[in-house]
């Protein structure tokens, strides 16, 4: 979890440079050639770090399951997940024919 809270700090920090860039780049009354390719470098920014935030929203609900003792449990059929599944997709909820 720390690892990833790491991530995402350090994401938020990436966006607010860009966004310091984009209000250089506005206050500039020179066209601005740069602007794209920063608009373009925010979204893969912004992608990242939903994909991180996902990330840890789903490791957040394993641990809470493991600390329930629910953990490898599938949640439609309530049967054990396969732990080679497990080694996979740690934060998998169900098992494969209910995942499927
Ligand atoms: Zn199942």
């Amino acid at each position: 979890m720390r690892e990833l809270d790491a991530v995402l700090a350090r994401l938020r920090r990436d966006d607010d440079s860009i966004r310091a860039d984009r209000a250089d780049a506005t206050a500039d009354d020179e066209h601005d050639p740069e602007g794209s390719t920063l608009s373009g470098e925010w979204q893969r920014i912004d992608a990242l770090r939903r994909a991180t935030v996902a990330e840890r929203t789903a490791l957040t609900a394993a641990l809470a399951r493991l600390d329930a003792g629910t953990y490898g449990i599938c949640a439609r059929c309530g049967r054990e997940i396969p732990p080679a599944r497990l080694e996979i997709r740690p934060d998998a909820v169900t098992c494969v024919p209910c995942a499927a």
